[in-house]
């Protein structure tokens, strides 16, 4: 299995990994979590072939078995019933603030605006 820290998801545009402090993605959810695969809708990163790629807290991910006789996957109310992601939840004023911060994320900050 793919263990990482912190990474990048392209698809919603936003960091990802077990370092990083997150909202839960359904809208009515404010529970903490972090962006790790526990959390993530269709039990990968990026959500693989069955999943969102948001973010969930254990009570708004349910197993369910995508294909007859398959694994049952950690999915959201959403990829559970076959109906568009959820809008995501934005990135926690403590993430936005630790990554203009920190010297952690000083060569990521010249990346990005050098790009823009
Ligand atoms: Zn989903
Ligand atoms: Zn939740």
């Amino acid at each position: 299995m793919m263990y990482w820290a912190i990474g990048y998801d392209e698809h919603w545009n936003r960091d990802i990994g077990f370092d990083v402090p997150a909202i839960c993605d359904h809208p009515d959810c404010i529970a903490a979590i972090h962006r790790g695969v526990d959390h993530v809708c269709g039990g990968e990163p990026y959500g693989g072939d069955s999943g969102c790629g948001l973010y969930f807290c254990e009570a708004h991910l349910e197993s369910k078995a995508l294909d007859d006789g398959a694994e049952p996957t950690p999915v959201c109310a959403q990829c559970a019933s076959g109906k568009p992601a959820f809008e995501p939840t934005p990135d926690t004023k403590e993430w936005v603030n630790y990554k203009e911060t920190s010297n952690y994320w000083a060569g990521w900050r010249a990346y990005h605006q050098n790009k823009a």
